[in-house]
């Protein structure tokens, strides 16, 4: 693998995946642009060696289909804007040849969305996982993911990955279009370098107490990480939704909290796992009941384990924010993955701020702390606390894999 650190892209034509996934409003305005920002590094160095660029990205989900609103054209401008420099569109990313081919150095060439392929993901499209024919379906894909990929690859001399946010995705753009670079010809942007020097502070060079925050909204779709974790940290803090899972579990009452009763099961298992293997697990105890799922709701202070009929746990309580930040205060490593409360409603935000505050201290006295996955950063961001944690991810899903230990194709694809 090459080091975009002292690569020369002098007269190179470089294929840049980039995660130009950013929210917009009903008008099509950007109303975050942070990920635009995280790539720029990475896009002026190759300008400004006398490269010419080739930017290309998803955005949303069009499932193999074309569709207007989820058309990078929308976003041509702001990246013309961030760069300083026109920026010519490609409307069919898979037919950009010409294009692509007459780009002169410190040009650039923004591709329609990759997904309006269905190559680009790689799945086969309008047929059912259990149809008998799907196997089949499946491998012809794959043959036509790698060609997809190989005319993308076509465009370029040298391929560069910037894209955290779906380096856990084996797509053509992501991963599959590496095998068509030599290994001097391929590389990590400057965006996934931090990001995987990040994960790689949090996973082998630990300084300890470590702590690590798990929020949202189900058990389910952490538990991957939750079991990884158990072996890694001091205090494994559990909150958010998960909370009324782990309360039920326990023979509490949760009212109409958000509650997964087919892991009752799964929650204790995680108690008695955590008690084993000596990791301080800190549950909420008490928690901001609402009588409805709004933020004009009526609200309560109560137990987790004895919620009214008809209301719904939907903040951390006072108690559980003050035992959370007792467990995140002395950390020298912090891990914060979710939100503790439903904190898009304001008057729902006290226990994410709580924990966003004692991470904040912490970080002040030393420890390096890592927020990631969409909520946490938005939340990080809703108080104006990002620029002062150690590290703000741009991955959610990914970071969680890497966390977890799993290797990341969109890493590995370009190491080969
Ligand atoms: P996840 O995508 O699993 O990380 O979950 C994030 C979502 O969890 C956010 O949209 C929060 O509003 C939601 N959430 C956090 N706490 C609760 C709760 N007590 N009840 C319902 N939703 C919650």
């Amino acid at each position: 693998m090459a080091s975009i650190d002292n690569y020369n892209f002098n007269g190179k034509k470089a294929i840049v995946r980039v995660d130009f996934n950013v929210p917009l409003d009903e008008n099509g305005n950007i109303t975050d642009d942070t990920r635009i920002r995280g790539a720029l590094p990475t896009l002026k160095k190759i300008l400004e060696d006398g490269g010419s660029l080739i930017i290309m990205s998803h955005m949303g989900k069009p499932k193999g289909k074309v569709n207007p609103k989820l058309s990078l054209a929308q976003i041509k401008d702001a990246v013309a804007k961030a760069l300083g420099r026109d920026v010519k569109f490609a409307e069919d990313c898979a037919n950009a040849d010409e294009a692509a081919a007459n780009l002169k150095p410190g040009e650039v060439l923004l591709l329609e969305n990759l997904r309006f392929y269905p190559e680009e993901e790689g799945k086969p499209v309008g047929i059912d996982k259990e149809d008998p024919a799907y196997e089949a379906a499946k491998k012809e894909m794959k043959a036509r993911q790698k060609d997809f990929a190989k005319k993308l690859a076509s465009y370029a001399d040298v391929y560069v990955n910037d894209a955290f946010g779906t380096a856990h995705r084996k797509h053509a753009s992501t991963a599959v279009i590496a095998d068509n670079f030599s290994a001097d010809n391929k590389m990590l942007g400057f965006l996934m370098q931090k990001e995987v020097q990040a994960v790689d502070n949090i996973l082998s060079d630990i300084k300890r107490p470590f702590t690590a925050i798990m929020g949202g909204s189900k058990v389910s779709t952490k538990i991957g990480i939750i079991e990884n974790l158990m072996d890694k940290v001091d205090n494994l803090i559990l909150c958010g939704g998960m909370t009324y899972t782990f309360a039920k579990a326990q023979g509490g009452k949760v009212g109409n909290s958000i509650c997964e009763n087919d892991k009752l099961d799964l929650a204790l298992d995680i108690i008695k796992k955590a008690k084993e293997k000596g990791v301080n697990l800190v549950l909420a105890t008490d928690c901001v009941a609402a009588d409805d799922f709004s933020n004009d709701a009526n609200t309560k202070v109560v137990s987790v384990m004895d919620i009214p009929e008809g209301w719904e746990g939907l903040d951390a309580g006072p108690e559980s924010c003050k035992a959370f930040a007792e467990a995140i205060r002395p950390a020298k490593t912090i891990l914060w993955n979710g939100p503790a409360g439903v904190f898009e409603f304001d008057n729902f935000t006290g226990g994410s701020r709580a924990i966003a505050e004692a991470i904040v201290e912490a970080t002040d006295n030393g420890a390096f702390s890592l927020v990631g996955g969409g909520d946490s950063v938005a939340c990080v961001n809703k108080f104006g606390m990002a620029d002062q944690v150690s590290y703000v991810s741009t991955g959610g899903g990914a970071l969680l894999e890497a966390i977890e230990g799993k290797v990341l194709p969109g890493v590995a694809a370009v190491k080969e």
